[in-house]
């Protein structure tokens, strides 16, 4: 492996793909600092927080596609389905409506599946390795994962069956009768479903993220708990990581906030359409044992996880912006999902908002900034990037020290968008 030496790395961000990267490059011995305005794992609204928990290998189809937005204009006009929007967002969230517009077709649709298929492929392994290094006993789960749906949408299921099928993504169509066998508690108002029983979940993300985080500490990184004001590239080996308390210096930075990222992209003079999926979970506590694994029902866009917290309901898009306040609106939705497929749920509690970082192509910004090379995008992975921690962490160390890869990484550059 011929790599190229690096001192210091300065890394925004500490959810999922900062720890990870973190992790990473104390592998390659390069000394490592983190910031993060809050705690890992505290930051109720850091995405890594609350998710549904999926290591989801399978997942390269994702909502720019033709058959999703055909269906668009009548989920947004119904205050009952799986996508809301919030009006006095859009008129922000043009540059992302045009950009997603643009990628509805056929032909891009299949190119996010080929580019995120590339990398979810190695995301399980790359989480075998890191996993080996901590104690994951109650906070993981091997039984699968499975989506369920009625026969309405059959067109859509079937060209997802087909994508996956001609990528080779391996997958168990089931019927009504043997998804009951494996979740007997269902109430059957579906008519199908499809099984990924290589797939896994974490019974507890954040204890996770902590877990990662305290080995990366151990392993000699640094953390800053310092809210960023920006990141500037000022010399070729040289960049300035500015917060509210201080200016530090690194040689390479990397910009990992998920969501949050826009406002350091745009001081450094690039427009990259990063907006927000906005996602909902409740609890319902001491339910986790209604199911087995996590159970997606696809008409409803929701899912439920089992997780140490109770029954984890979670899911819908609203798009919103980072600033709209959370919607009542949307929680009952997620919990009269949740009540429609295990009609003995009653009380529910922890209600929150999270922020899916999402790109109008569906696929994330791994790479170099445009104008400032020492500068390293690590953000954007929608509704993916828990599952996809670990890689992104191989990657983006990789690129930092300049190591050869066998993967075409130029689909997530930035220069994508001009
Ligand atoms: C409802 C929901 C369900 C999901 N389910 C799944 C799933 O089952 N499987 C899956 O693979 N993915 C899932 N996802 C997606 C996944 O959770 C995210 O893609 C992933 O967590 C993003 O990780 P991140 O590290 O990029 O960002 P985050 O976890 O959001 O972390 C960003 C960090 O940056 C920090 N930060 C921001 N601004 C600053 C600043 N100025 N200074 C310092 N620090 C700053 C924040 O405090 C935060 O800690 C889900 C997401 C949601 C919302």
């Amino acid at each position: 492996m011929s790599t190229v030496k690096c001192e210091s790395v300065g890394i925004v961000g500490a959810g999922i793909q900062g720890v990870c990267i973190g992790l990473q490059l104390l592998k390659r011995n390069i000394k490592t600092t983190i910031f993060d305005n809050q705690d890992p794992g505290t930051g109720r609204n850091m995405a890594s927080y609350g998710n549904a928990g999926h290591f989801s290998p399978y997942a390269v189809l994702q909502l720019n596609r033709p058959d999703v937005l055909y269906d668009v204009p009548k989920m947004i006009f119904s205050t009952n389905g799986p996508l809301a929007l919030r009006w006095n967002y859009m008129h922000k969230m043009i540059p992302w409506i045009l950009g997603y517009l643009k990628n509805c077709n056929k032909k891009s649709m299949l190119h996010t599946a080929k580019y995120m298929h590339q990398i979810l492929d190695h995301s399980l392994s790359a989480y075998d390795e890191i996993f080996e290094e901590i104690d994951t006993t109650n906070l993981l789960e091997k039984k699968g994962i499975l989506y369920v749906w009625t026969n309405q949408n059959l067109k859509s299921r079937k060209l997802e069956i087909k994508v996956r099928n001609d990528l080779g993504v391996k997958q168990k169509i089931l019927t009504v009768k043997e998804i009951l066998e494996l979740e007997p508690n269902l109430k059957p108002v579906f008519s199908g479903g499809v099984y990924f029983d290589y797939a896994y979940h974490a019974r507890d993300p954040v204890g996770i993220l902590k877990k990662l985080f305290d080995l990366y500490i151990k392993k000699g990184g640094i953390f800053k708990k310092e809210n960023v004001n920006s990141v500037n590239q000022s010399t070729l080996n040289k960049t300035i990581i500015k917060t509210d308390n201080a200016e530090y210096n690194f040689e390479k930075s990397v910009i990992a906030c998920g969501a949050f990222s826009k406002k350091f992209t745009e001081q450094l003079g690039e427009k990259i359409p990063l907006d927000t999926e906005r996602g909902y979970h409740v609890h319902f506590e001491g339910m986790d044992k209604l199911i087995s694994r996590p159970i997606i029902f696809l008409d409803r866009g929701f899912g439920m996880t089992p997780m140490n917290q109770g029954l984890r309901a979670v899911g819908t898009v609203e798009l919103g912006g980072l600033k709209n306040p959370l919607s009542k609106k949307r929680i009952k939705y997620i919990v009269n999902c949740a009540k429609e497929l295990l009609p003995q749920l009653e009380e529910y509690k922890d209600e929150w908002l999270g922020f899916r970082p999402t790109l109008p192509d569906f696929l994330p910004v791994l790479g170099p900034s445009k104008n400032n090379k020492n500068i390293i995008y690590a953000f954007g992975h929608h509704h993916l990037g828990w599952t996809l921690g670990a890689m992104t962490g191989k990657i983006i160390s990789g690129i930092i020290s300049g190591e050869k890869t066998n993967l075409d990484l130029s689909p997530y550059s930035s220069s994508r968008f001009g």
